[in-house]
This record gives C-alpha cells, sequence and structure tokens, in this order.
C-alpha cells in the first residue's frame, strides 16, 4: 500500500499516518519530521534548514526530493509507505512521479482531510509533540503516552508562523487536489470530529479502493 496523506496543518496528518502505518504495516514517513531532526542535529544544513522551518516557509524542492529518495530506497518500504507532508507543491509532485517511475512504482491513494482554517489554526496553537517520538497530541496533554516524557510545544507551532504556513498551503499545495483528482488517487476526508472516527472513515475508502481491485 503506497499513500499520500495531505491536509492542512492541524487536520490530524501524523496522527492519521501513524494509524495507517500500524494498521497496514507500513514506514510513516514525514517530511515535516526529517527536516526537524536535520535542524536538530546542527551544521550548516541545520542552518540552512531552520531558515525556512522557522519562517513557515517551505524548504526547496531539491532538498526535499533528495531527503525523500533516500527514504523510498530503504528496505522498509518495499511493501509500501505512507507519506505525510509530502508532496507539497505540482512541482514536488511531478517530481515524485517520475520518482515513483523510475522506481517502477505506483501510488495507490492520495488521503486528503479536509478541517476548516479556523479549527487548523485552533489545533496547532494548542497541540503539543513528544521530543523523542514526534506524536501529536491535543492541547491539555502533558506526557506522551509511550515514552513517558513531557511533551512540548513545536517552535513553528505558534500562531503567526501557523497562520503563515497556511497561506503557504492555500497557495503552493491546494493545487494538488485537482492534480490528484484528475488522476483518480484522491479519497477526500471529513477530518473534525474524534480521530477513532476520522480514521475509520479513511479504512472504509481504502477497503472500498481494495474491493474495487478485487472485483476488477
Ligand atoms: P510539517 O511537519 O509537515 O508541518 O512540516 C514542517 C515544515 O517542514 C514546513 O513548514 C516546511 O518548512 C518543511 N517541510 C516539510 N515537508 C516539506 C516539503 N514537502 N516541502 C518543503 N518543505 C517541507
Amino acid at each position: 500500500m503506497r499513500l499520500v496523506i495531505m491536509g492542512l496543518p492541524g487536520a490530524g496528518k501524523g496522527t492519521q499516518a501513524a494509524l495507517l502505518s500500524e494498521e497496514f504495516g507500513i514506514p510513516h514517513i514525514s517530511t515535516g519530521a526529517m527536516f526537524r531532526a536535520a535542524k536538530g542535529a546542527g551544521g550548516p544544513l541545520a542552518d540552512k534548514i531552520a531558515q525556512y522551518i522557522d519562517q513557515g516557509e517551505l524548504v526547496p524542492d531539491e532538498l526535499v526530493l533528495a531527503i525523500v529518495k533516500a527514504r523510498l530506497e530503504q528496505e522498509d518500504c518495499r511493501d509500501g509507505f505512507i507519506l505525510d507532508g509530502f508532496p507539497r507543491t505540482v512541482s514536488q509532485a511531478e517530481m515524485f512521479d517520475q520518482l515513483l517511475d523510475e522506481m517502477g512504482l505506483k501510488l495507490d491513494a492520495v488521503i486528503d482531510i479536509i478541517i476548516s482554517a479556523d479549527e487548523a489554526v485552533r489545533r496547532i496553537v494548542e497541540r503539543k509533540t513528544c521530543p523523542r517520538c514526534a506524536a501529536t497530541y491535543p492541547g491539555g496533554t502533558e506526557k506522551c503516552s509511550v515514552c513517558e516524557v513531557p511533551l512540548a510545544k513545536r517552535d513553528d507551532d505558534d500562531e503567526p508562523t501557523a497562520r503563515k504556513r497556511l497561506v503557504v498551503y492555500e497557495e503552493q499545495t491546494w493545487p494538488l487536489v485537482e492534480f490528484y483528482r484528475e488522476r483518480g488517487l484522491l479519497l477526500e476526508i471529513h477530518g473534525e470530529g474524534p480521530i477513532d472516527e476520522v480514521f475509520q472513515r479513511i479504512l472504509t475508502r481504502i477497503r472500498g479502493l481494495q474491493a474495487d481491485e478485487v472485483l476488477g
């Protein structure tokens, strides 16, 4: 199963991708988490990446493609993956198509989790993240339930940067909805409501795809 998950920052991509990863036994690949790790590692590349992340701007395509290609070539991606946060622009999607072609792979679906911009800002400003495993928790949670360490606020989860990320999303990522709709890959999912309900909506649509495939 090769999936892409998209949606506004705060839509719950990371949370749903982690559940899908467990359900289908495929790795959850978050480009945002990879860039935050690279930023935390220090050095010249870290400084370059920080310039973009800290302003809510997109990291340049060449850097993104290089990091994604290296990750998809790893052994654990053999049976599939779920990409969270990539592609983010039409040019990234075109480069991704080319990369998949070169690797002889095909995407099964693009899940678009839909929430309103107001709900997105509210969730981003309230949420906290585990500094160890990067899991995201809604406001009011103090510790990671897996790592049992205190949660922290992501540097780019303040209100001005969140609003900037929403504008960047609307301008640069929204055109991807049409890009994938035209290719018959788009699954639009209502993303408000309890986490498990959203997950069941996604599973129902994926199972529908699998049934269509069996029936030919
Ligand atoms: P995310 O965790 O997906 O919200 O990503 C956090 C930040 O990482 C973004 O605001 C960008 O600066 C950077 N980033 C993550 N994925 C990409 C991508 N596919 N293209 C460009 N920048 C990205």
